[in-house]
């Protein structure tokens, strides 16, 4: 998936985990300057989150990959991205979508003992075009 492209992150954890998803979803970017995107119209997104941590849980995972997908896949698949409340005053652009998931998914992780991070969020919008997010240190207290 994604082409086979993984981009590294630098860091010292022991674990890194890496999931990936692809989902069906529409949206528009509501600015003139957005040309033809303007009009409502849809995308297969390939995204690929990366978590590391040095602690697994008591099940012996980072985080279970299940999860993850429940989180993003089942929130994003087959709707229109603008609908959501999270893209009520922001246009659903492949830079936000990417620092939207990784605020998701970082909410989740700090609800957990282990302490995992995330690390990358990366968004393949269209077969020439993707973003990758990655959070600041500050991002992560
Ligand atoms: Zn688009």
């Amino acid at each position: 998936m994604l082409q086979q492209f993984y981009p590294q992150v630098p860091h010292t954890f022991r674990f890194e985990l890496n999931k990936d998803m692809h989902l069906a979803a529409a949206h528009f970017i509501n600015d003139e300057h957005a040309g033809a995107c303007q009009y409502t119209h849809g995308h297969t997104y390939f995204i690929n989150v990366t978590i590391a941590g040095d602690e697994l849980d008591s099940t012996g995972f980072l985080i279970n990959f299940k999860d993850i997908k429940t989180l993003i896949h089942k929130r994003y698949d087959h709707s229109l991205l603008n609908e959501h409340p999270e893209y009520k005053d922001v246009n659903p652009t492949t830079e936000v979508v990417a620092k939207q998931i990784w605020e998701t998914v970082q909410t989740h992780l700090n609800t957990l003992t282990n302490n995992p991070t995330c690390l990358q969020v990366l968004v393949r919008e269209t077969p020439t075009s993707y973003v990758v997010y990655r959070p600041k240190p500050e991002d992560l207290k």
